[in-house]
């Protein structure tokens, strides 16, 4: 299990300059790697990276490139994923105390012995969930494509989903399905934001976007907000934080409140200069994101840790439920 956030120091005394990017960069081509950042990331990582994105994109990047080394900059769940779709590569993450609360919501043990109470059920995972977890799933799915993932399951079939309940309750709603059975798990930081504050943002600011991620505790929240009239159904969008960057080159709205982790901001704001994309909670901030420092990345680079090793029976399953995933439709994107 991930220790908990507050007992975790990052490895830090390295200044993010000049000197630094270069060290950096110099070392990555010495090792033959690529170095991937997502969204959640520090604003000096997702520069410094050779792409910046979601976790199932950046996983299909790394499979696809030709270094034989990927430095994930990121949580483990997404680092190990890397190791599932690429498992012939030397997978490092900068840092492998940077966990997840909401993969740790339910560990395979637990999946099993649920599954043992449906028989007959289809297993639908988040890829917010670790390697063992994706082992025991039929099917995985991202913000973007759950709700298709759940409609392709025969409609007499129960379908178990895990680990996130504001996901699951966002795909009950839109599938109108009965026999969805939701895990009770959750991500401390989206959690954390929640229908009060969404609301009163959204009152102080009437001409607003409203973009957000499923996994917020205010999904729900901005869907009411949205049937009582308080603001208007075309300004909600939920939206996975790859197509929260699509959306931002579409919309005319001149202002947008994001309800997700943070350091969405950045690629935001780098996407559409011209809109002042605010945060719904300016706390929600990933700990064990902000694990991967400057420092922490130079480490990696010079000593070639921390490697992320996936047992190969378990990523031949945790592989087949991924797979599976991107036959049915759009893979999209993940947190
Ligand atoms: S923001 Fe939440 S779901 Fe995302 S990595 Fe952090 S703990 Fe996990």
């Amino acid at each position: 299990m991930t220790a908990h956030v507050d007992e975790l120091i990052p490895y830090g005394g390295v200044r993010a300059d000049e000197a630094w990017a270069e060290e950096v960069r110099r070392l990555a081509d010495e090792r033959d790697a690529v170095l991937l950042a997502h969204n959640y990331q520090l604003p000096e990582i997702q520069e410094i990276a050779d792409h910046t994105g979601d976790s199932l994109a950046l996983s299909r990047i790394a499979a696809a490139s030709d270094a034989s080394t990927i430095v994930f900059c990121g949580v483990h769940f997404m680092a190990e994923t890397a190791k599932i779709l690429a498992p012939d590569k030397t997978v490092l993450i900068p840092d492998a105390r940077a966990g997840c609360s909401l993969a740790d919501s339910i560990t395979g043990e637990q999946l099993r012995e649920w599954k043992a109470q449906h028989p007959g059920a289809v297993v639908v995972s988040y890829v917010n969930t670790t390697a063992e977890v994706k082992a025991e799933t039929d099917i995985c799915c991202t913000s973007s494509n759950a709700v298709d993932v759940v409609a392709s399951i025969p409609s007499d079939t129960e379908v178990l989903f895990c680990p996130d309940q504001f996901l699951g309750a966002h795909v009950r709603r839109e599938t109108g399905r009965q026999n969805l059975h939701v895990w009770a798990g959750e991500c401390h930081v989206h959690a954390g934001i929640n229908g009060p504050e969404l609301a009163e943002r959204a009152q102080a600011d009437p001409e607003a976007d409203l973009f957000i991620h499923p996994e917020c505790g205010c999904a729900t929240s901005a869907l009411y907000l949205a049937g009582e009239g308080t603001v208007a159904p075309g300004r909600v969008k939920i939206l996975s934080t790859g197509d929260m960057l699509k959306a931002a080159k579409q919309t005319k709205a001149g202002s947008v409140l994001v309800a997700t982790e943070t350091g969405m901001l950045h690629q935001l704001r780098k996407a559409a200069p011209e809109i002042d994309f605010r945060a719904v909670n300016d706390r929600a901030t990933c700990r064990y994101m902000k694990l991967i420092t400057p420092a922490a990345l130079l480490r990696a680079l010079r000593e070639g840790v921390d490697e992320v090793h996936v047992d190969p029976e378990t990523a031949r399953l945790a592989r087949a439920s991924v797979q599976r995933m991107i036959e049915i439709g759009k893979p999209g994107g993940g947190e």
